[in-house]
């Protein structure tokens, strides 16, 4: 059987694990660890608190430093509410396409990770070959960042990482970070003839909103030199401003949701640094003046550490020799890729399939698609066993 048909046995399995981000990822997972054993892996599996999903850790060949991890997540986004064709879970093949959900994104890679090890001699091997399989990559890479925790302290350095989202196999070395928040402010409800009486979450809160647009300014400045997002400097955005009940009542509670997409990991220290001295230097301290139990609460929804392109990049430098692709690019969406890079790995970001693709009803993978990354696989584990 050629490994592209197997690669396509493999990713009907997958598709059939309805692992979508809400749900368990726990069959899946048992599923992964039974192939990578067979092949010869070590395996160790990462617990979510809820004990309902988890990480996957592979590693095969030595235990030396180096190497190279092939990272992807295990879940998938919802298909409610998508009008699709077949079954999004019994993966269909049609004109060269293979359809269903996380066909792209971003199963299709996993499975050619798995085909992979038909062809690796565990014992030829150099350097080791790491699998990273995650949960809740959708939600807010919530299982990398706890895989990411482990490795931090893990005896071997992994020095390449290389994460599988669909980019038509094109090789991106960089994306910004995304970071999202709801602050909620508590005030003192009161009648609006006696504002004495109450202190008004609204007005602090757009205040807050004000002093955010301050900092988004000086973001545009710190925008590194020729920078190649669109745009270049890190962006703030303000996504709501809700609070209050009538026109003659002082709202006691309000709350904004905001996020910015970091261009550089020294923009997330300057946002979060000066957003935080001005609430506890300033804004809180003037409320809670007029009312004692007066709060200020910031909620993260999220943060995705950006992928900051680097000068030396051995991870992007080796998919670039193995595709022999020419051009390298950094895109809108984001990845697990910054948790990798924030341990001090070389990384970047190339896998099968097309980013437009991925989320819809009737997400395909292309054969064609599959079949390139493999022979970028091949291509790392020859580069292993050199
Ligand atoms: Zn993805």
């Amino acid at each position: 059987m050629s490994t592209l048909s197997r690669a396509q046995d493999i990713l009907g399995d997958l598709i059939r694990f309805p692992t979508i981000s809400v749900d368990s990822n726990l069959q899946m997972i048992e599923y992964l660890k039974q192939t990578l054993t067979v092949a010869g892996a070590e395996v160790m599996i990462q617990s979510d608190p809820t004990g309902t999903k988890a990480n996957l850790w592979a590693t095969l060949g030595p235990k030396l430093d180096g190497g190279i991890v092939l990272s992807g997540h295990t879940d998938v986004v919802p298909v409610a509410d998508q009008d699709w064709t077949e079954d999004p879970f019994e993966m269909s093949l049609r004109d060269g396409r293979l359809y269903g959900r996380g066909t792209c994104d971003m199963k299709g890679f996993i499975a050619c990770c798995l085909a992979l090890l038909e062809k690796v001699e565990a014992d030829t091997l150099q350097r080791p070959l790491h699998f990273a399989f995650t949960y809740d990559e959708e939600t807010g890479c919530l299982g990398a960042q706890s895989l990411v925790e482990e490795l931090r302290s893990f005896p071997l350095k992994p020095a390449i990482c290389i994460i599988g989202e669909p980019t038509g196999m094109r090789v991106i070395e960089g994306h910004k970070g995304c970071c999202e928040y709801t602050t909620h402010f508590t005030g003192l409800e009161g009648h609006g003839s006696a504002p004495d009486a109450g202190l008004n979450a609204v007005e602090y809160a757009v205040k807050y909103v004000s002093h955010l647009l301050e900092v988004r300014e000086g973001l545009k400045a710190r925008a590194p030199e020729n920078g190649r997002f669109d745009p270049p400097w890190t962006t703030l955005n303000i996504g709501g401003l809700h609070g209050g009940v009538a026109h003659n009542v002082i709202p006691g509670k309000a709350h904004v949701e905001w996020e910015f997409r970091p261009v550089q990991n020294s923009d997330y220290d300057y946002v979060t640094g000066e957003v935080r001295r001005y609430v506890q230097e300033t804004l809180l301290p003037e409320m809670q003046k007029n009312w004692p139990d007066a709060n200020i609460v910031t909620e993260t929804i999220g943060e995705v550490a950006g992928l900051e392109p680097m000068d030396t990049n051995e991870a992007r430098d080796l998919v670039l020799a193995l595709t022999g692709e020419n051009d390298v690019d950094v895109v809108a969406f984001a990845t697990e890729g910054g948790l990798f890079q924030s341990i001090g790995m070389d990384v970047v970001v190339c896998g099968p399939g097309y980013i437009a693709q991925a989320h819809k009803p009737d997400e395909y993978v292309e054969l064609s698609q599959l079949a390139e990354c493999l022979d970028m696989l091949d291509g790392i584990a020859a580069r292993l066993a050199s």
